[in-house]
């Protein structure tokens, strides 16, 4: 049945005919009756892959297959969520080793895009805890692969946005965990230089983030609260939880009812909400133990929070610079908080070394920006392209609607070795998407 998609930042929307299947059987069927098409997870990315006229749906391919809970070995079909799995090693004393700021993404998308958490820099991407995986080939066949065993495969399907077939069964390693809470330091940043040195000298926590204010100019320029996290140890969460240390959080959600018109975002809102967000530390360092819910996933408490960036969209440009390219980082906030654009809180995080063919992260800094679609924005975003180019970095494909071919080139030195794999196992390229076609990979 064809109908409007989009992801999540709604932006583009298109017309597709979705499918979707309980049984691989049913998918190989799919496959050989498909003639281009598209695979898709819960559509978390949020600008044009996991979209064309022709999507194949992983969400109801969603068992588990298999569950170790001494060595803490997880084994699934590829569409079974996060939230989903939270639910069931939580308890048992496991954690996912590496998760992003959202639980409401399918494995398949957390292979497909090698997501990274705040642990980068400790942990590395989703992709360095998959032991072995299954993916069904554009041919109908299936093929098992490893870092070992079929290495090409792997790697590219690491980051590889789904162009090399669709992910049908994943092993992972988990991490272990004594409670279901997190000793977290929350430390507020009077501008951006506070908050750099701060990353650099709280490196030995595995979990860090900084939410900084965008608009701010002058000697606030960057300011923002860096948050800091560990999973608490049992002698440290409060009495009364240390009844059921691994309990599951309480689920409380609120829905954003409808999309807000676009004049609302504007320079004055957006600065009352910063200031909100900043002032609501009163103190200069806040320790606290909380659970996993609010520091992993604050968003997920507002369910279809996207609307708030109206019916036109929002693009979410994030970018990644090397270390010693951080002023790149500098010249980027100077042109957002110069131009005024409606960006709620910029996320930034810091990367640690990364080997990967076409994953993502660098050793460096990444900002991630929202950003409403405006006609004038484009020609904006071109440029900061050119900033992040000239420092050495590259955009994240996972959340991009827009970039340039030339872009992905200058800033993916595997692109070439990538698409050299490509075209070995996605014959005829029958799997493609919005964005491997306009960039080239397809
Ligand atoms: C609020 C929010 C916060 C986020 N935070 C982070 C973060 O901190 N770090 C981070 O890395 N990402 C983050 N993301 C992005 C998100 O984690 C990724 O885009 C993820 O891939 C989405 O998974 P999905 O199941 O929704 O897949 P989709 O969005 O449906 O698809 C994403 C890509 O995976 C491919 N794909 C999906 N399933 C399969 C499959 N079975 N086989 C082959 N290919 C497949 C699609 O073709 C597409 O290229 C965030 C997203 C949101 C909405």
């Amino acid at each position: 049945m064809k109908k409007k998609i989009a992801n999540w930042g709604n932006y583009p929307v298109i017309e597709s005919e979705e499918r979707s299947f309980r049984f691989t059987e049913e998918l190989i069927d799919l496959i050989k009756h498909t003639n281009r098409f598209t695979p898709r997870g819960n559509g978390r990315c949020y600008g044009d892959a996991a979209l064309s006229k022709e999507t194949i749906s992983s969400l109801k391919y969603n068992k588990i297959l298999s569950f170790d809970i001494n060595a803490g070995l997880f084994e699934c079909q590829s569409g079974l969520t996060l939230d989903k799995i939270l639910e069931i090693i939580v308890p048992s004393g496991w954690f996912l080793p590496v998760t992003p700021g959202t639980k409401f993404i399918t494995i398949g998308g957390a292979v497909a895009s090698d997501v990274h958490g705040k642990n980068h820099h400790i942990d590395g991407c989703f992709s360095k805890h998959v032991l072995e995986m299954d993916i069904l080939l554009a041919s109908g066949e299936m093929s098992t692969c490893s870092p070992y065993d079929n290495a090409d495969l792997f790697m590219a399907t690491c980051g590889g946005m789904g162009l090399t077939g669709i992910i049908t069964r994943v092993k992972f390693k988990l991490k272990k965990i004594e409670t279901s809470y997190i000793a977290q330091k929350q430390i507020k940043a009077a501008n951006l230089e506070e908050v750099l040195d701060l990353f650099e000298k709280n490196k030995q926590y595995t979990y860090s983030v900084a939410w900084i204010d965008c608009l701010k100019k002058g000697k606030h320029f960057g300011r923002s609260i860096l948050i800091l996290g560990e999973h608490a140890g049992i002698g440290e969460i409060p009495k009364k939880n240390k009844l059921n240390p691994l309990a599951l959080p309480n689920k409380k959600q609120i829905k954003f009812p409808f999309y807000l018109p676009s004049w609302v975002l504007n320079k004055l809102t957006v600065s009352i909400f910063n200031w909100l967000f900043y002032h609501k530390n009163t103190k200069k360092v806040i320790n606290n133990v909380v659970s996993y819910e609010p520091f992993f996933y604050p968003l997920d408490a507002i369910l279809d929070w996207n609307k708030g960036y109206g019916k036109k969209g929002f693009i979410q440009y994030q970018f990644v610079v090397p270390i010693e390219g951080k002023q790149g980082l500098v010249e980027i906030l100077k042109k957002i908080s110069d131009q005024g654009i409606g960006s709620f809180l910029a996320v930034l995080k810091i990367f640690g070394n990364d080997e990967s063919l076409i994953s993502f992260p660098m050793k460096g800094y990444t900002l991630a920006l929202d950003i409403p679609v405006t006609d004038k924005l484009w020609p904006f975003l071109d440029e900061l392209d050119k900033i992040v180019i000239s420092y050495g970095g590259r955009l994240y494909m996972s959340k991009d609607a827009r970039m340039h071919p030339e872009m992905l080139e200058k800033g993916y030195p595997g692109l070439s070795e990538f698409k050299k794999i490509i075209r070995k196992f996605n014959l005829q390229k029958k799997i493609y998407s919005i964005q491997s076609d306009r960039l080239n990979i397809t």
